[in-house]
């Protein structure tokens, strides 16, 4: 079988680990693997689905610092709360998308919404992070919380179904996110037995993952659940075949040609800016996460 336009490879990730006690994930991609460049992404962790029981208990991720790129996190089912030291926060819940600008640094905490974990159920949520430009790594941290009703619906055509334009551009509608590099994030939910085309950005670093359902590519080549196709960064139009509905996340950027030099919550351009990092949390200059006003 020939490998369909476009295509570059499929990553699978067979092992889940904890981040924290909330999150269980797998980690699509990360920014010390080598297999494709995936720049301006850094890591894509994909938790869950996964069903928790009620519980009084904060499931999460206790205080922790992030220097140099941001974070967004989409919520699918369960509920995400998030507070941090630049003063921002809040709930976001399926639909929703929090991108949180680390950039000079932030300290913050993640956990599952409270009343989420008093009630329980199917918790699913993905975590990309995107890098900054050298020049905007060290600007002011900033909070965007997209919610649901701010993220414009696109319907494809013969009603295969619907784009939701996170950031970046579908068919002229644009996505409430402001980025600092030019990045397109699409949450599609394809029909049963549809067939759409897209046009992948030339230049751009594409991937599509499969967060539920089976998608097949021109030729035949599969994408099954909790796979990634990363393409070619030709500006290939690809097609994708549904037998049953399905739902995708589309990330596609353009590279930043820059040096990454990472060391678990930082990435920066140089060993230099890291060891910085790390004294400048460890010295508070990252700031503090409020007293929780109840
Ligand atoms: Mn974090």
């Amino acid at each position: 079988m020939s490998k369909p336009k476009g295509l570059a490879l499929i990553r699978k990730s067979d092992e889940t680990h904890w981040v924290g006690d909330g999150f269980p994930v797998r980690t699509m991609f990360g920014y010390h693997d080598s297999r494709f460049d995936m720049s301006p992404f850094l890591l894509l962790d994909y938790a869950g689905p996964a069903e928790f029981p009620p519980t009084k208990e904060r499931l999460g991720v206790e205080e922790h610092p992030h220097r140099g790129f941001e974070t967004v996190t989409i919520v699918y089912s369960g509920e995400v709360e998030h507070r941090d030291s630049s003063g921002g926060g809040g709930k976001i819940g399926p639909g929703d998308v929090q991108w949180m600008t680390a950039a000079s640094g932030v300290v913050h905490e993640e956990f599952h919404g409270v009343d989420f974990a008093k009630n329980g159920g199917v918790f699913q949520m993905v975590q990309l992070w995107v890098n900054l430009p050298k020049k905007d790594k060290m600007t002011s941290p900033r909070y965007q919380t997209l919610t649901k009703s701010q993220i414009k619906n696109v319907d494809l055509k013969n009603g295969a179904g619907v784009v939701r334009v996170i950031a970046g551009e579908f068919a002229g509608v644009k996505g409430p996110a402001h980025t600092f590099s030019p990045v397109n994030l699409w949450d599609i939910r394809l029909n049963k037995n549809a067939t759409v085309d897209l046009k992948l950005p030339e230049g751009h670093t594409t991937a599509i993952l499969n967060l539920n359902g089976k998608v097949a590519l021109s030729d035949g080549e599969k994408i099954n659940e909790a796979e990634l196709a990363v393409f070619n960064r030709t500006g290939e139009v690809i097609t994708l075949k549904t037998e049953e509905p399905a739902m995708l996340l589309l990330l596609a950027g353009e590279p930043i040609n820059e040096p990454v030099v990472g060391s678990g919550p930082f990435v920066m351009n140089s060993m230099e800016e890291i060891e910085r990092a790390y004294s400048d949390y460890h010295q508070g200059r990252m700031g503090k996460i409020a007293p929780q006003s109840t």
